[in-house]
């Protein structure tokens, strides 16, 4: 009878945590730019923030349609994906297991991962490599783990982030996304394929020499010329920032009130700038900047600022 309740209940939470959202668009303030427009995706949650929730929402709908209740996942120290899967999991009555690169360390990050009763196992940095292995040799005997892949790469992951663009009410000439792995920019790309719109779609790959993006984006969908990559705002490559970054996220912030994380968002908002300032993006024209959340980012370089 109390479990019959629980499962009802926990079904419940579930449509509750991914049915709602608040992601409004808001024009900000952005010189030489005259029409900048943000999509607040960073306001959806506190903890599955941004683009994660956008991933996470068809995965863990996938997951409990496939009767699973144990979601096991890999990521950085520092990583959104773990916190939002955690914070996702603990919501929706799923348990959770990461596989944490590197030596055990603590981190706000790995607290809040903890709280929300995320398991973690601190992996070697060559045995992480092999995703599937640890998976398999860890929960080959648990039929209720669900594998889900570093960073959330997955079909079901473009198909929320393909669910932004349905959101838009009217169009805009460029649309801004950072990158990471590039499901969400897949994602964004097959929406405006699907929409038929002529915006043109600017990735900003964090890393360093990440032309495999375009290989990535186009195992979702097909390559268009919507598509622009810009691979020279890495700052160093993944997580490194420098002192022009640092001083830019200050001004940014304190003239618009908006949060930047120096790992994604920065340097997106960057590229924007300096694009425009180039002429490449028009004064006039309308831009739209994907504000993919992930402030746990910042935590990790407090000494930096
Ligand atoms: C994870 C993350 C990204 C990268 O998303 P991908 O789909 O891996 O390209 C971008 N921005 C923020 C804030 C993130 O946390």
């Amino acid at each position: 009878m109390v479990q019959k309740h629980l499962k009802y209940f926990r079904c419940f939470l579930f449509l509750h945590v991914f049915e709602e959202i608040y992601s409004p668009v808001q024009k900000i303030a952005f010189p030489p730019l005259k029409n900048l427009f943000v999509k607040r995706d960073d306001l959806i949650d506190p903890y599955i923030s941004g683009n994660k929730w956008r991933k996470l929402k068809h995965i863990l709908a996938k997951a409990k349609a496939d009767r699973k209740t144990h979601l096991v996942t890999f990521g950085g120290a520092y990583s959104n994906h773990l916190v939002a899967t955690a914070a996702a999991a603990s919501r929706s009555g799923f348990t959770s297991t990461a596989f944490v690169r590197g030596e055990e360390v603590k981190n706000e990050t790995l607290l809040l991962c903890r709280l929300f009763g995320m398991k973690l196992i601190f992996t070697d940095r060559e045995s992480y490599r092999d995703k599937h292995n640890l998976f398999n040799s860890n929960f080959a005997s648990d039929e209720q783990a669900y594998f889900v892949n570093e960073g959330g790469a997955s079909m079901e992951a473009t198909i929320g982030c393909a669910e932004i663009i349905n959101e838009l009410t009217v169009p805009y000439d460029h649309i801004f996304c950072a990158a990471g792995t590039g499901t969400t920019a897949a994602g964004l790309l097959r929406g405006i394929q699907r929409h038929g719109l002529d915006t043109k779609l600017h990735i900003i790959p964090v890393l360093k020499g990440a032309s495999f993006i375009q290989e990535e984006i186009a195992k979702y969908t097909p390559v268009s010329t919507h598509l622009k990559l810009h691979l020279d705002y890495h700052f160093g490559g993944y997580a490194k920032t420098t002192p022009a970054l640092i001083s830019f996220i200050k001004n940014f912030t304190a003239k618009s009130g908006l949060l930047l994380d120096p790992v994604y968002t920065a340097k997106m908002f960057y590229a924007i700038r300096d694009l425009a300032k180039q002429g490449i993006i028009g004064k006039e024209e309308k831009v739209l900047a994907i504000h993919t959340g992930g402030l746990m980012g910042l935590f990790g370089m407090k000494d930096k600022f």
